[in-house]
């Protein structure tokens, strides 16, 4: 039998694990400090337990991360990881430092089913799931590689499932690789410095409500289901009325929060003040604040960047009705790290349907 990742295991799976080599439940506690607020992979350095425990875990289990394949520093200090998941795919995780804090977006599946129009990695094609292990992993190897601020916080401080995949799609890996993040004995961060970040899967949605809810973030890039059904071809199966609703009884289960819209801004296509106007009877439906993203072009699109006048003026309107509205920064120019430009490496073995017909920008 193969020896256990144990990198991937929440407190649980841990105990389970634990429990199923005969050995008790506090262990599990110990070991997941061990790996991941200290960044062990070795056995023999965990020094609290009993050297035959330890030969014994050697000979049951691992500790392994992805490979690093390959990384990048931008001028702004963004950096940006290969990570090699399995002979035929990679995939990207990325650390955005900002004042007072550092995000790092991680991925969830070696590229996407979903086939957003104005997205790098739908067009990728989708290969496979990660496991809880490779994604977590995402965080182990950021923390091992940026270590710790002169104040001795971690450099890590949030997280983003807002590289390459669709998460709601791959929960199974997901939850207990959030639960680590937020797990006391694991990365200690509050849940909502963890956003999952989806293109609308509804029962995911609700899923994720009952099982962690952390912060979430809804990708909408349109007002209406017409154009929706264009920009983001799962709106068809999930359309707005329905996306509002799941928002509803998300925040149900996470009072107090607020759900971030997320805003793709496209030149012509989905910018203008009546698109703006319209948006604001969503607003009303649920308690949240508006994120907009400038495009981020990628080799083969037709699309473009609304210009910053435009996105300045789109968000006067939201504001001006009272919503909370940011505009994200490019980060990471000149290594291909931002927004939807994740490529990573991936082995297409899936035949997308193409159901969106192209959206042309406007001439
Ligand atoms: N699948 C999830 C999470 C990954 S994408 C989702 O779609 O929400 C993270 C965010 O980047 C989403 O809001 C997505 O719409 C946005 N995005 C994708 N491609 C982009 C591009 N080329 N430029 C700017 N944002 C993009
Ligand atoms: Fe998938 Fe999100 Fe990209 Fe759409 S935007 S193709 S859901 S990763």
């Amino acid at each position: 039998m193969a020896a256990a990742n144990l990198l991937g295991l929440d407190a649980q799976g841990m105990e389970r694990f634990f429990a199923g080599i005969g050995e008790k439940p506090f262990r599990a506690r110990q070991v997941l400090k061990w790996i991941h607020r200290r960044g062990a992979a070795d056995f023999e350095s965990m020094t609290d337990i009993a050297r035959d425990l330890r030969a014994k875990l050697a000979a049951a289990a691992r500790v392994e991360p992805p490979a690093v394949v390959g990384e990048g520093t931008a001028a702004d200090g963004t950096r940006k990881w290969l990570l090699k998941v399995d002979g035929a795919n990679a995939v990207e995780a990325v650390f955005i430092p900002e004042e007072g804090r550092g995000t790092l977006c991680v991925s969830s599946q070696a590229g996407c089913t979903l086939d957003c129009e104005f997205c790098s990695t739908g067009k990728q094609g989708f290969s496979r799931n990660l496991s809880a292990a490779e994604i977590i992993g995402q965080l182990w190897l950021a923390n091992s590689a940026l270590g710790f601020h002169a104040g001795g916080a971690r450099a890590v401080s949030n997280v983003v499932f807002m590289g390459m995949g669709e998460p709601m799609l791959n929960l199974e890996a997901v939850i207990p690789a959030a639960r680590l993040m937020i797990d006391d004995n694991g990365y200690g961060l509050s849940r909502r410095r963890v956003t999952v970040s989806t293109s609308g899967v509804v029962p995911g949605m609700d899923r994720l409500a009952a099982e962690c809810p952390v912060a979430l973030a809804v990708s909408l890039h349109a007002p209406d289901d017409e154009l929706r059904d264009r920009l983001v071809p799962i709106n068809r199966k999930y359309p707005i009325r329905e996306l509002l609703a799941a928002c509803e009884r998300y925040l149900e289960r996470a009072p107090r929060d607020f759900i971030t819209f997320e805003y793709v801004m496209l030149d012509g296509v989905n910018d203008s003040g009546a698109h703006a106007q319209s948006l604001l009877g969503i607003a009303a439906r649920v308690r949240c604040k508006f994120n907009l993203i400038p495009f981020n072009p990628f080799p083969g699109t037709r699309l473009r960047r609304s210009p910053p006048e435009r996105i300045r003026r789109f968000a006067e309107v939201l504001q001006r009705a009272g919503l909370t509205v940011t505009t994200r920064k490019t980060r990471g120019d000149g290594i291909d790290a931002a927004c939807g430009q994740l490529a990573g490496d991936i082995a297409d073995r899936t035949r997308r349907a193409r159901v969106a017909p192209i959206v042309e920008a406007r001439a």
